[in-house]
């Protein structure tokens, strides 16, 4: 599970959304805006970090 980082460009919130990487390579699929709705929303590259839980 990675977390990408969402700029509106409509009312310029910006929020995070958990996808599977595979997906989100897939796909290249903007989401929602929870504030309003919108779908016009771009990824804030800086905002990408990943998180695995395996100890290894
Ligand atoms: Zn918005």
């Amino acid at each position: 599970m990675a977390f990408y980082e969402y700029q509106c460009e409509a009312c310029r919130a910006t929020f995070t959304v958990s996808q599977l990487i595979s997906e989100h390579e897939k796909t290249r699929k903007e989401p929602k805006c929870p504030e309003c709705g919108d779908t016009h929303t771009h990824q804030l590259l800086s905002g990408f970090f990943a998180k695995t839980d395996s100890k290894t």
